[in-house]
């Protein structure tokens, strides 16, 4: 059933484990969270990044609406990383229940007034809103310690901006990198507890995929409640695909849809067991 964000993350807090938001980007993808999220009794959120809405377009929102509201759990539909306002208004006009307003490459005080903005316009929509302070990687290759730290969210910074902006949740960047991580994640878990010392509202934290399950449980007793995840299940699809492509063995293209959903699923399943949200909706 199609629920707010904001409810679902809330309710997570509350409770204390987090809600999976995974990036999906076809009828596969919402077939293979619907179904986790059901066999799990989990809450779930799928997640459009805009490359993908740009292609999809209202058609694909269409789908992941009606997928998380004919599911049998509590879902919601975000708009992924967006600094485009035309889009946003599209997702919102669309009936999408969040979004990222993502000023992160911008000046704080720039961030800060996008993302006033979009906050506006969204809670007029009466949808909610992430934002970004600090700036999450693709890759930490290269970059000195210095380097680092000064793209990671500053607990007073993030708490001004919260206050100001009016936004619902924040992602944090405490060392999480989207995509791959290489040599063992380091998250800055004393930054973490200054932040949530001083916002109590729902965190997000991007780069979920790979990050062993004690980081998980300690980012959620810091206050994290939505893990967002892509490589994996992307991944795990894509590696369906080539070994299909190496064998032809199944010449049913419906047959192998059914596969490659049943192989994400898999591992959407194992996130949500991973992020205390399985037996929760
Ligand atoms: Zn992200």
């Amino acid at each position: 059933m199609l629920t707010s964000t904001k409810e679902l993350l809330e309710a997570a807090q509350k409770q204390s484990y987090a809600v999976g938001a995974f990036n999906m980007y076809n009828l596969e993808g919402a077939k293979a969270v619907v179904n986790a999220a059901e066999a799990e009794n989990s809450p779930a959120m799928f997640q459009i990044l805009p490359n993908v809405l740009n292609y999809g377009g209202s058609a694909l929102i269409a789908m992941f609406l009606e997928a998380a509201d004919s599911a049998k759990v509590p879902m919601s539909v975000h708009l992924d990383h967006c600094d485009d306002r035309a889009m946003i208004g599209t997702a919102l006009e669309a009936g999408i229940q969040s979004i990222l307003a993502d000023g992160s490459t911008l000046s704080f005080q720039d961030n800060l007034a996008f993302t006033q903005e979009m906050t506006d316009f969204a809670h007029a929509k009466g949808s909610t809103v992430e934002a970004e302070v600090g700036r999450i990687s693709g890759t930490e290759d290269g970059m000195t310690v210095a380097e680092k730290e000064a793209k990671m969210t500053d607990p007073e910074e993030a708490k001004e901006f919260v206050a100001k902006s009016g936004v619902d949740f924040l992602a944090v960047t405490i060392g999480n990198v989207h995509g791959k991580y290489h040599g063992e994640p380091q998250l800055d878990f004393d930054r973490l507890a200054k932040i949530r010392e001083k916002l109590q509202i729902p965190l997000v934290l991007h780069g979920a995929s790979g990050l062993p399950a004690t980081m998980i449980q300690q980012s959620i007793e810091l206050g994290v409640c939505k893990f967002n995840v892509n490589s994996e299940v992307r991944k795990t699809y894509l590696a369906f695909w080539r070994e299909y492509g190496r064998t032809e063995s199944k010449s049913d293209l419906l047959d192998c849809q059914k596969s490659a959903t049943a192989a994400m699923q898999e591992v959407i399943a194992e996130k949500m067991r991973l992020f205390g949200s399985a037996g929760k909706a």
